[in-house]
């Protein structure tokens, strides 16, 4: 039998649990051991350690603490593994916890966080999702169900020291350029939420006040929100630390390309399968900076897309130069005006590319002016035919039900 090395009781505090951290730091001590090899199963908590409800009432997403996130199973030890070996980290199966079959997904207030669309929907809403085995639907946003793509948000190794200076001095420098911008540019450390594992005493606060906050995607993976590193795949990290130091949370039972609804994509507590080997000197090897990845064998399939095109124009009609980040939006923000047609609200539009595998392409970087992203809406995960025909759309939804909105106090 599988041990499982990691518990998490969802009825305890996440900062009560000595296997769990919400920092990245070196000395944060291992949870646990392993040989390379071995497979085993940790468990993890929601990305925020519970403070999400499963009701009709979105304030507790408007008043979450921040600071407090993610919520990570680890780190993990590999016996062997030294500065510059890759980790390879097969993920042979994810799961929700049996006593939470559920998870949600929502968009912060403007004030409280943000998300890649928060100009157009500046209040914290929220849609909650029931698992039925591998399908998944929500009775916030009716019309649609489909199979999940679990994956883990986020997973990668402890940084070294010297890492994690560059990492707090970069995004320090760039948080200086506006440090009073709602939302801020990055997030610097943050002493007094830090839950550092094991870690007690004037150690424990030493490393509290510069360990790196988990939200950016970094050098080692970390958040990087990436829909198709799901079960099944085979992970490569760098490794910076002796022991490689493993931590993964923040797991999804469903996402689209982007993440771009922030709170986040289904959102879920559960349990991860995995096994972990060595490449020793791996990284000059192959010359690897970040981490590279092989996908699962098994995805779900849904072949029939509807595809919005979006262009580096902003919403006022001005011109940009090959922005893809702004092509993305605008590809976005056509696909929830067409399915406001068919009766779904803006924000029940909003939270389903988030929370649907929806897919986002680079499809242009090079014809001056316009970079063009593009949003592929799988059509057979709705109900009822969204394709457009001569015809005209059918409306499926009333308006009667919507996505619970709570407004800043
Ligand atoms: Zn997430």
């Amino acid at each position: 039998m599988t041990d499982t090395l990691i518990k998490v009781d969802l009825n305890q505090a996440a900062t009560d649990n000595e296997q769990v951290h919400n920092r990245w730091h070196p000395d944060i001590p291992m949870a646990c051991w392993v040989n390379p090899g071995d497979d085993f199963i940790l468990e993890t908590y929601d990305w925020t350690g519970g403070a999400i409800k499963n009701d009709d009432d979105a304030s507790d997403v408007r008043d979450v603490d921040l600071s407090t996130v993610h919520y990570l199973s680890g780190p993990v030890g590999v016996k062997g593994a030294q500065p510059g070996d890759l980790l390879i980290v097969e993920l042979l199966d994810i799961g929700a916890k049996q006593d939470m079959l559920w998870g949600f997904n929502g968009f912060f207030s403007k004030n409280n966080g943000g998300g890649f669309l928060t100009d157009h929907f500046p209040s914290a809403q929220k849609s909650i999702w029931d698992f039925e085995g591998m399908f998944t639907k929500s009775r916030h946003i009716p019309g649609v169900r489909f199979a999940g793509l679990i994956h883990p948000g986020l997973i990668g190794c402890l940084p070294d020291h010297k890492m994690l200076a560059e990492w707090n001095k970069r995004e320090q420098a760039l948080i200086d350029t506006n440090p009073t911008r709602v939302p801020p540019l990055a997030n610097p450390p943050f002493a007094s939420t830090a839950h550092m594992g094991k870690m007690q005493g004037e150690a424990r606060d030493l490393a509290a006040a510069t360990g790196a906050r988990t939200v950016p995607p970094r050098e080692h993976g970390g958040n990087c929100d990436i829909k198709d590193l799901s079960r099944g795949s085979k992970i490569f990290f760098p490794v910076y630390v002796d022991g490689a130091g493993l931590s993964v949370g923040d797991l999804h039972f469903s996402q689209g390309d982007g993440e771009i609804t922030f709170c986040g994509a289904i959102e879920m507590a559960g349990w991860v399968h995995m096994k972990v080997e060595l490449i020793k000197g791996g990284m000059a090897k192959y010359g690897i900076k970040n981490p590279i990845f092989k996908p699962s064998p098994i995805v779900p399939t849904y072949n029939n897309y509807l595809i919005f095109e979006g262009i580096s124009v902003d919403d006022d009609g001005k011109q940009h130069y090959l922005d893809v980040n702004l092509a993305y939006k605008q590809a976005c923000l056509n696909a929830i005006n067409y399915l406001t047609k068919f009766g779904y609200s803006p924000a029940q539009g909003y939270s389903l590319l988030g929370s649907a595998p929806v897919q986002g392409h680079i499809s242009g970087v090079v014809d001056i002016p316009n970079a063009c992203a593009t949003l592929w809406l799988p059509t057979d995960i709705f109900e009822f035919d969204i394709n457009p025909s001569a015809s005209g759309p059918t409306k499926f939804l009333d308006g009667s039900i919507d996505l619970p909105i709570a407004y800043d106090k």
